[in-house]
């Protein structure tokens, strides 16, 4: 039997180092939902839609139907890259830039409604891993099973500052931090889908546990699901 497997939680938690293992070792595809509303957001940044202080939101809404979001499998790590309008964009979606956009983008009801019926299709068959901040509650509310990831905002900054300074981004753990607490703020406060627990989720921290552990745990959950034994 293939179920479906929510994994929602704050940024940076590290959902989608979990979400990708998961799905690799079960051959269940894997669905990033947090790309999908970072490639919208480049898109609205190019057409100088949103910008400090400033957020057209009216045109972004009349030409949602311009946008085009699909994902392409990397041949050569085997990753699923996010493409927009056919350009594959998983770099360029990956700045601090966009990180400062997206929650605000993500608010828009016209952009989820969009971007959750597209993630709805892809999970029609089960078989899926799907990760971000609305999954067990909104898209999935029947998922098998549902995470959440929590870790405190000092960890989770300090992770994504690492990350971001390997990619050679010049970023300061001050602004990285405050990202990730305003990032917070605005998912966990917007009126539509805000980032809640799902009742019959499962709530993880990992602040102080290291990823093969957590990976462990996580799949034993998905292989007992699997199992019907829970
Ligand atoms: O997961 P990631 O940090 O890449 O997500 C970027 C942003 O996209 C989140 O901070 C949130 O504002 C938004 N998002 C969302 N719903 C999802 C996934 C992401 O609102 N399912």
């Amino acid at each position: 039997m293939k179920i479906t497997i929510a994994i929602d939680g704050y940024s940076s938690t590290g959902k989608s180092t979990v979400a990708k293992q998961l799905a690799d070792w079960l051959e269940y595809i894997y669905v990033d939902t947090g790309a999908m509303y970072r490639a919208v957001t480049l898109y609205t940044m190019r057409k100088g839609w949103v910008s400090d202080g400033f957020f057209d939101k009216e045109s972004l809404i009349r030409h949602l139907e311009d946008i085009q979001i699909s994902f392409k499998r990397n041949t050569s790590s085997g990753k699923a890259e996010v493409c927009l309008n056919g350009e594959n964009v998983e770099n360029q979606i990956r700045t601090l830039e966009v990180s400062s956009y997206v929650s605000p983008i993500a608010t828009v009801s016209e952009v989820r409604a969009k971007l959750v019926e597209q993630q709805q299709r892809m999970g029609e068959e089960k078989g899926i891993v799907m990760d971000g901040r609305d999954i067990g509650t909104v898209v999935f509310p029947n998922a098998e099973l549902k995470i959440f990831m929590t870790a405190s905002a000092e960890e989770r900054a300090n992770r994504r500052y690492h990350e971001l300074r390997e990619r050679g981004d010049d970023v300061s753990y001050k602004s990285v931090l405050s990202n990730v607490i305003e990032r917070d703020r605005i998912d966990t406060t917007r009126k539509d889908s805000p980032l809640i627990k799902a009742d019959d989720a499962i709530e993880i921290d990992n602040t102080e546990t290291n990823v093969e552990d957590q990976f462990h745990t996580i799949l034993q959950l998905a292989k007992d699901r699997i199992a019907g034994r829970i």
